[in-house]
């Protein structure tokens, strides 16, 4: 029993909870429990506070415990907790959908709630290939994503994901007729880049290749995260995102841009769209946009995707699909209150503001023994270690231990450690992440530290 956990009878949860994402029996060993937050730090069970290095995971960028957030929640509890989203709305949810459109770049005005990454990812895969059945081209079927991509766990998003181990347990179930385009991360043309890398544009070409080889035809779709996340803060090239548009317009294929990680002012910009100044087809979005307090997800469609499933008769259904809890109204509520403060105090300029903070920083730490790179690109950051030979991924997972102890909570998957601290952080605390966690690196000097 854990002296940190509070039991139900004799039970204290671990032998009942089974976590995602996580090593289980290495777990229940050596319980971390997170007691409470408060702006961009948790309180551990024993006492200890630690900075929040990737906001929750990659979804609170205004930091824990906000009040405004937790008084709309209530607010709308009391006055209307759940409404069927089916044949009928609500006046929080509809307000929410526009206020989510203005936000997106013109001529994507149309937004399909879901409640989750996973859930958005596979609600667009659909979209698309109902869209391509519309307008009389049902062969068009096929999804084109990107090697190590992270579209989420369903079906559509495995499939069109590029991460092995996500993939390999599930592979004959998996959707037929996806394909992938090469990934954008080379370590000897680009490590310790700042920002975009120059280098990387020409891989957009092998769509052309996939193009030729399938035909257009059979294409319904390229889904590609504009910035990697899970797969380790992998920056698009410059020119890479643009040259991917070019070739989807000339074959009729549609863009979706996975704006997961990206979408609510991650890089700086609403979405990484506006930033890049490359428009998709659809964007899917989640994480920030209820400040990841209440799940919550989605979809961004252009108008003419939308007005293509509005052409039919108007008494019948356009799109078979949609959750019990799209366009919940308690996450609307928490959405509009997370872009409350966030246009309030700012925080999208302000996260624009830190990202040179951070580069300055997360680069000052070039030349720490066991860094083989560096890369950072709006207010996320990833650093990559030597692996200790033969132990894959037990050095990112010792410094994520010493991290922990020196009041860091950082992401490591494989040898990389990922960063992308809420918009709230104060310039010292962002050099004072780097700084630490550049200690953390130091002292990881063999398997044992
Ligand atoms: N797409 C991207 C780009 C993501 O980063 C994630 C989550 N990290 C997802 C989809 C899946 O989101 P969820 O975990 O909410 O299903």
């Amino acid at each position: 029993m854990n002296e940190h956990l509070v039991t139900s009878g004799n039970r204290d949860g671990l032998e009942n909870y089974w976590l995602p994402f996580t090593p289980n029996r290495y777990f229940k060993r050596n319980p971390r429990i997170i007691a409470s937050a408060e702006g961009a730090y948790y309180t551990l069970a024993d006492g200890r506070r630690v900075f929040d290095c990737l906001s929750g995971l990659w979804c609170c960028p205004l930091g824990h415990g906000n009040a405004h957030i937790a008084e709309a929640i209530k607010r709308q509890a009391e006055t209307l907790d759940y409404a069927t989203a089916f044949q009928m709305s609500n006046p929080t949810t509809l307000s929410f959908a526009a206020r989510v459109a203005d936000m997106a770049p013109a001529g994507l005005d149309h937004v399909f709630f879901a409640n989750s990454g996973s859930e958005s990812v596979d609600t667009a895969l659909k979209i698309a290939i109902g869209y391509h059945r519309m307008k009389g081209e049902a062969h068009r079927t096929r999804i084109i994503g990107r090697e190590r991509g992270y579209h989420g766990v369903g079906m559509g998003g495995i499939s069109a994901g590029g991460m092995t181990a996500n993939r390999k347990m599930f592979a004959p179930l998996m959707l037929n007729g996806v394909d992938h385009l090469p990934h954008t991360y080379d370590r000897a043309q680009t490590a310790f880049t700042h920002g975009q890398p120059e280098w990387g544009a020409h891989l957009a070409d092998d769509l052309e290749r996939l193009v030729a080889l399938h035909d257009a035809s059979t294409i319904a779709a390229v889904i590609v995260e504009p910035m990697q996340g899970s797969a380790g803060v992998v920056v698009p090239p410059v020119g890479y995102l643009e040259r991917l548009r070019e070739i989807c317009t000339k074959h009729g294929i549609l863009l979706i841009f996975d704006e997961v990680i990206t979408g609510f002012g991650r890089l700086g910009a609403n979405f990484a769209s506006q930033r890049l100044n490359v428009r998709p087809d659809m964007m899917t979005f989640a994480k920030a946009v209820t400040n990841g307090v209440i799940p919550m997800g989605g979809v961004i469609v252009a108008d003419e995707i939308y007005d293509a499933y509005m052409s039919g008769p108007e008494e019948a259904v356009e799109l078979y699909h949609g959750y019990t809890y799209s366009g919940h109204p308690m996450a609307a509520a928490a959405g509009h209150a997370t872009l409350d403060v966030m246009e309030r105090d700012g925080l999208i300029p302000r996260a624009a503001e830190l990202e040179p903070v951070l580069e300055t920083a997360i680069h000052a730490l070039k030349g720490t023994p066991g860094i083989v790179d560096i890369r950072n690109f709006g207010l996320a950051a990833a650093v990559d270690l030597e692996p200790f030979e033969g132990q894959p991924g037990l050095r990112a997972m010792r410094v994520f231990e010493r991290a922990l102890q020196t009041g860091l909570l950082v992401r490591f998957t494989g040898e990389t450690i990922a960063m992308a601290p809420p918009f709230i952080s104060t310039d010292d605390e962002l050099q004072t992440m780097c700084a630490t966690l550049g200690d953390a690196i130091a002292s990881v000097t063999s398997p044992a530290a």
